[in-house]
């Protein structure tokens, strides 16, 4: 979707964008439901605020025990659009900004809101991605995934302190 920045008035504008083809590929995520809305209003001559939401449910690979699981993706975001140059915002002005806006600066009056949406979702996927916080992985002995089985190595292969003991007494 697009926004032809002069077609933006004060009057706020809501839009809803449930086809998910802005979602970006994300690799290791597939999309199982993704939605975005959008209010959209001009704040002056060269200004428009947008404030939008993300929610979606993703499908991805836990790092630590290598299950699948799904991820609930929640975020908003708030852009001051400006058609003016980056070097035209003044000190004072950066100031007053609120300091969870982000400022795009727009080329041709134009706001790409795919572009937007995506750069969104990749700041929201979690850089570790784990299936529970608790998640307790792999056994690199046996391979088990500990979530769901015991571990199968054989007792005396078993590195815990105690083996780590009755190896030295041996030795
Ligand atoms: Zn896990
Ligand atoms: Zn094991």
């Amino acid at each position: 979707m697009r926004l032809i920045f002069d077609e933006i008035t004060e009057r706020k504008r809501q839009y809803s964008i449930s086809s998910g083809q802005w979602f970006p590929a994300v690799e290791g995520v597939s999309v199982m439901a993704a939605a975005a809305s959008l209010e959209v209003s001009r704040k002056d001559a060269q200004t428009a605020l947008l404030r939008g939401e993300i929610v979606g449910s993703l499908r991805m690979v836990c790092d630590r025990c290598s299950e699948p699981y799904v991820e609930e993706l929640c975020c908003d975001f708030v852009y001051l659009a400006t058609t003016r140059e980056e070097a035209a915002l003044d000190e004072g002005e950066r100031e007053v900004a609120e300091t969870e806006e982000l400022t795009l600066y727009l080329k041709d009056a134009v706001i790409e809101v795919d572009e937007l949406l995506a750069e969104q979702v990749h700041l929201a996927i979690p850089q570790k991605r784990l299936c529970s916080e608790q998640c307790r992985g792999i056994c690199v002995g046996c391979g088990a995934v500990l979530n769901q089985d015991p571990c199968h190595c054989p007792e005396e292969e078993k590195v815990t302190p105690f083996t780590v003991l009755k190896r030295l007494q041996k030795q």
